[in-house]
């Protein structure tokens, strides 16, 4: 089952035999009988020598184990129980298991039982654990401790894994009973997941898996198993790797910044700087927001109220996919109080979406998700976020904030933050332009991605009759109920979407537009049309949004385009990829922009996507979806093109 799937994986069939779990599929227990958490200490936990390790390197920011098969998630347990006994260790440890037969929670909680020891960490895990999509799921167990959990095929999950990995644990059943997974593509990947001096432990000898990890680079040893078997496997990489490579693209890197302090300036404080700065802060960086406005979330993301949903459309698009995802990170990253979990129900007209409707039940996906009624299609649990509240709630990650309007950034032993008359605003190491539409002119001197601004305008009525919505309704535009009572309601209608000419983006006055009377209609031909009609403006905002040709987001490093230009000119004629060089990030400068209205769904995922790649920690998003939000997309595709 490939991780980039738009499915759901049914739980696996689990019996229990001498009280143990085990899988009716590969006929088989999931841990030794004598006593699993031993075992995984045998196996896993010395085999990989991880207690030397971590004090050897306890300078390191980071550790990351990779296993096959995450079962009841014993070893994982096991593995945060030894480093939180250990004294003397890296800052955080990063924990990435995929599994293609996920357990349900119920059995999960009872495996668990059995191993009183681990039920700090169960309880810690079965809180997120749960949703069987494919692909992706990345949890903060606690502040050390990060569970990075793919579902799908082994191979193909850490085919399209960003990441490098220190240890291997190679669980996931006998081959003998589970030859599939034991392939070539599996140990291949590991190897470009792997540098000189990782290691791996598996309790198999098999000469398969013998032959296979020799063959990709790993030099091996067979030490005594555990309990009754002979014969367990270790093995230490040797060979080097160009890891910075993902899946045969060098014209999309994800570097790791070059910097001495854990600091970093983000140059705009709408949702997408102010989610940098909750990621940044959460993973220990000092945070600066450099903003023309006093306060966050003023200028794009002010409509005061936006929604939050995932993307749905045909089961291939990659929009779709990485919406989904970015929705429910966004979930988990919003408090209670900040996001209205009240549902959105769209309007939609039995003729027209026939092809709409066929499209959404083939995909047969949650009803909590998405669900076809006679007359809408709703999203049950999506909802809205008070912009208000998300603003006073996560000032708390910002550690400075500096009101100041940036004309230009230079880089000379460090970014400098310029205003019109070329005075110097802010000095910095790392800089992270998440600007909207502005973002464009500050970056225009090292890269171009072709961002089109769209102006829109949202106004809140107040009626004199509630409307009784229970959700956020959808008919093109969109009514948010954000107060209602029995004699009057308070709505937020949004939003109108208008090209702006690249000649009038640093415009600030669009007032002369009529969006009012377009936002009411709508919803002329429904019942709400009367109050909505007769309600009081009792504000509005306008403003500009930027959106990219792709309706995708930018985000990552921003590159040299001039040395792109040069090194990729023939890449028309598709010469093999080895030959390109990586293309070249401009040092210690990313981008965070082009969200278009979907910025407080996006921004979340986004914003720890970014934060990963810059600390070179593990990607919470697969490679071909990396590929798709890469500031580098435009220029490789026009190079592309020829
Ligand atoms: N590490 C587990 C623990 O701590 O409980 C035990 C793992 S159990 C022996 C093997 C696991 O590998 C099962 O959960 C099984 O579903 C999973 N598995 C089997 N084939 C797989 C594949 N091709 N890709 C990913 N996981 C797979």
């Amino acid at each position: 089952m490939n991780p980039l799937e738009l499915k759901f994986l049914k739980p696996a069939v689990i019996t229990a035999k001498k009280g143990q779990p085990f899988a009716e599929k590969f006929d088989d227990v999931y841990f030794n009988d004598l006593n699993g958490l031993d075992e995984t200490k045998h196996v896993f936990i010395n085999g990989n020598k991880l207690l030397e390790r971590w004090q050897n390197n306890h300078q390191q920011a980071y550790f990351c184990i990779a296993e096959t098969g995450f079962g009841s998630g014993l070893n994982f347990l096991a593995t945060c129980l030894a480093w939180q006994n250990c004294q003397s260790k890296p800052q955080h440890l990063h924990f990435i298991s995929t599994e293609l037969h996920p357990m349900s929670q119920h059995d999960l909680e009872s495996a668990h039982r059995l191993f009183p020891e681990v039920s700090q960490f169960s309880q810690k895990l079965l809180a997120h654990y749960g949703s069987f999509r494919c692909g992706t799921h990345q949890f903060q167990i606690d502040n050390q401790i990060t569970l990075t959990l793919l579902l799908g095929d082994a191979a193909a999950c850490l085919k399209q894994l960003v990441a490098k990995v220190d240890a291997w644990y190679l669980d996931g059943f006998a081959p003998s009973r589970n030859p599939e997974m034991w392939s070539e593509n599996l140990f291949k990947a590991m190897a470009r997941l792997s540098e000189a001096g990782t290691t791996l432990a598996t309790y198999s000898a098999a000469s398969v898996v013998r032959k296979g990890l020799a063959e990709v680079g790993f030099s091996l040893e067979k030490p005594t198993g555990f309990g009754p078997k002979r014969h367990m496997l270790i093995g230490t990489y040797n060979a080097v790797n160009d890891n910075t490579v993902i899946n045969h693209q060098p014209w999309h890197p994800s570097p790791q910044a070059k910097i001495k302090q854990k600091k970093v300036t983000i140059l705009g404080g709408g949702i997408a700087g102010l989610c940098l700065a909750r990621s940044f802060s959460l993973a220990g960086f000092h945070t600066s927001i450099v903003d023309q406005n006093t306060q966050a979330l003023k200028q794009a993301s002010g409509n005061g109220y936006a929604m939050v949903m995932p993307l749905i459309t045909a089961q291939k698009s990659p929009e779709a996919l990485f919406y989904l995802r970015a929705f429910e990170h966004a979930k988990t990253s919003y408090s209670t109080a900040v996001f209205q979990e009240i549902g959105v129900a769209e309007l939609f007209n039995q003729q027209q979406a026939g092809r709409r409707i066929e499209n959404i039940n083939k995909l047969a996906l949650s009803a909590q998700l998405i669900e076809v009624t006679e007359n809408t299609i709703n999203y049950p649990n999506s909802g809205y976020v008070d912009g208000q509240a998300l603003a006073v709630d996560w000032l708390k990650y910002v550690d400075d904030w500096i009101t100041a309007e940036v004309s230009e950034i230079d880089h000379s032993d460090g970014w400098n933050l310029k205003d019109k008359n070329q005075l110097s605003i802010h000095s910095c190491e790392l800089l992270i332009i998440a600007a909207g539409i502005y973002s464009q002119a500050l970056i225009k001197p090292h890269q171009e991605f072709g961002l089109t601004a769209k102006l829109g305008q949202t106004n809140q009525l107040l009626t004199n009759k509630s409307l009784n919505l229970s959700h956020v309704m959808l008919n093109q535009g969109y009514i948010i109920p954000i107060n209602q009572t029995d004699q009057s309601g308070h709505y937020l209608l949004g939003a109108t979407f208008d090209h702006v000419a690249a000649a009038n983006w640093q415009q600030t006055e669009f007032n002369e537009i009529d969006h009012l009377s377009r936002n009411l209609a709508h919803w002329h031909n429904t019942e709400y049309a009367d109050e909505l009609n007769a309600g009081q403006l009792i504000k509005q905002h306008t403003a500009i949004r930027a959106t990219t040709q792709d309706h995708l987001p930018i985000c990552g490093p921003v590159i040299n385009q001039k040395q792109f230009n040069i090194d990729y000119q023939d890449l028309h004629h598709g010469r093999h990829w080895q030959s390109y060089p990586s293309a070249e990030p401009i040092e210690n400068l990313y981008v965070l922009a082009g969200l278009g209205s979907r910025g407080f769904t996006s921004a979340p995922l986004l914003a720890d996507y970014l934060m990963s790649m810059i600390s070179g920690q593990p990607l919470p998003l697969e490679a071909d979806l990396c590929k798709i939000i890469h500031p580098n997309r435009f220029n490789f595709r026009k190079l592309k093109k020829g």
